[in-house]
C-alpha cells in the first residue's frame, strides 16, 4: 500500500444542461437535453428536471423525446462548455498539480500534500466554492484515501454533493454497492456476475477467488483488491494541450543563418514561457522548418530531465536547425516553429537544470510578461 493519500474526484453537475440553464435564464427549471437538433442525434446531455423521466445521456434523442416530450432541445456550444472547463480546471489547479482529467468536467485531484494543513471537508468545501464563484454551477465532489473510492464517493451525492469517505469507512460505504459500480465491470461482466449469485461489492469481496477466476482470468486478484477499495493508480497529471509550440511564417524567405536564430530563439522563448505559465516541463523540443518550396520537415530531440527553461530550450532548438541546415547548405526557409511535448507538471522546479542565472532571468521576463502582456518583451539572440 502507498502512504496514506487524499483524492478528490470532481465532477460537474449535468455540465453542458447546467451551462445552458445558467446562460438562458427561460431554461432554469425546465427539462433541458442538449443534442443533435436531428431525431439521429444522441443525448449529450440531459438537466436533473429531465432525467426524472429517465432520460439519460448517450441515449437517442427520439427516445428521449418519447419519454419527456415537453423536453427543450437544445443545440450544443462546445465552445462554451470547453471554455468553462478550462476555468475549473485552472481552479483544480489552485489545489494541486497532481489533477488527472477524465473529461471537460471531471478530474481527479491529488490533494495528499494539502491534507497536512487542511481538512478533507475544507478541501472539498473549498473547491466546491471556489467553482461556483469562476462558474455559477455546482460541482459533487468525492474525496477518499485513492481514486476508486473518490470517484465512487463523488457519485453518491450528486447534485451539488461532497461525500469523503475515510480509509476506515471504506467497506461500509462499498459493500452494499452494486458490482457495477467498479469502473472496468460493465454489463456484461455484471450479468455474467449476477448468474454467480454476486451482485454487490461485499459478495465480490467475498467470493472465492476461483469463482472469479473464469470472469476475470488473471485480473481476479486486482478485482477484489478494488473491491476492498485498496487502489494504487497514482494520480497521473498532463495537460489539456498534449503539446504547445510557435511557429512564424515570414513575409520574405529567409537563407540568413544569424536571423534565422534570432527568429528561433524568440520562438523558444516563447514556447518555454508558456510551459512556465502552465507549470509544466516539456521532455520533447522540436523544430519545425517549411522551405520557400513548400518541403515540410521537422526535427526533435527528447532531453532528460524535462525542462521549461528558455535557455534549454532554445539551444536544443539550435542545433536541430543547425543540424538541418547543415545538410541543407543554401535552403530558404518561409517557416519556423518550436515546439514541445512530453509534457508533465513541473513538481520539483529546483530539482531541474536551470543554472540560477537563468532561473533568474526567465522569472523576471515571465513578470514582465504577466504585467505588460506575451509581446512586451523578447530576450535577445
Ligand atoms: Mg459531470
Amino acid at each position: 500500500m502507498t502512504a496514506d493519500r487524499l483524492i478528490a474526484h470532481v465532477d460537474m453537475d449535468a455540465f453542458y444542461a447546467s451551462v445552458e440553464q445558467r446562460d438562458n435564464p427561460e431554461l432554469r427549471g425546465q427539462p433541458v437535453i442538449v443534442g443533435g437538433l436531428g431525431d439521429r442525434g444522441v443525448v449529450a446531455a440531459a438537466s436533473y428536471e429531465v432525467r426524472r423521466f429517465g432520460v439519460r445521456s448517450a441515449m437517442p434523442v427520439r427516445d428521449a423525446m418519447r419519454r419527456c416530450p415537453e423536453a427543450i432541445r437544445v443545440r450544443p456550444r462546445m465552445a462554451v462548455y470547453r471554455g468553462v472547463s478550462k476555468q475549473i480546471f485552472y481552479v483544480f489547479r489552485e489545489f494541486s498539480p497532481l489533477v488527472e482529467g477524465l473529461s471537460l468536467d471531471e478530474a481527479f485531484i491529488d490533494l495528499t500534500r494539502l491534507s497536512k494543513k487542511r481538512s478533507a471537508n475544507e478541501l472539498g468545501l473549498q473547491i466546491k466554492q471556489r467553482i461556483h464563484a469562476e462558474t455559477s454551477l455546482t460541482a459533487s465532489v468525492g474525496i477518499g484515501p485513492n481514486k476508486l473510492v473518490a470517484k465512487i464517493a463523488s457519485d453518491l451525492e450528486k447534485p451539488d454533493g461532497l461525500c469523503i469517505v475515510s480509509r476506515h469507512h471504506v467497506s461500509e460505504i462499498l459493500d452494499p454497492l452494486p458490482v457495477r459500480t467498479i469502473s472496468g465491470i460493465g454489463p456484461q461482466t455484471g450479468k455474467r456476475l449476477a448468474k454467480l449469485g454476486i451482485r454487490t461489492i461485499e459478495e465480490l469481496r467475498q467470493a472465492s477467488p476461483d469463482r472469479l477466476q473464469p470472469v476475470f482470468g488473471r485480473y481476479s486478484h486486482r478485482i477484489q483488491q478494488r473491491a476492498r477499495g485498496i487502489d494504487d493508480r497514482e494520480v497521473v497529471a498532463y495537460s489539456e494541450r498534449k503539446s504547445i509550440s510557435s511557429e512564424e511564417t515570414f513575409d520574405k524567405d529567409i537563407a540568413d543563418r544569424d536571423e534565422l536564430v534570432r527568429q528561433l530563439a524568440a520562438l523558444a522563448d516563447g514556447v518555454a514561457a508558456t510551459l512556465r505559465k502552465k507549470k509544466l516541463v516539456a521532455e520533447v523540443v522540436n523544430v519545425k522548418i517549411r522551405t520557400h518550396e513548400f518541403v515540410t520537415r521537422s526535427r526533435q530531440r527528447h532531453l532528460a530531465p524535462a525542462v521549461n527553461d528558455s535557455g534549454v530550450i532554445d539551444r536544443v532548438a539550435r542545433e536541430l536547425l543547425e543540424q538541418w541546415l547543415a545538410e541543407n547548405p543554401g535552403a530558404k526557409l518561409r517557416l519556423l516553429g518550436v515546439g514541445v511535448a512530453g509534457l508533465q507538471p513541473a513538481r520539483q522546479l529546483g530539482l531541474f537544470q536551470d543554472t540560477p542565472e537563468t532561473t533568474g532571468l526567465d522569472q523576471a521576463l515571465d513578470t514582465i510578461r504577466a504585467r505588460f502582456g506575451d509581446d512586451s518583451i523578447r530576450r535577445g539572440g
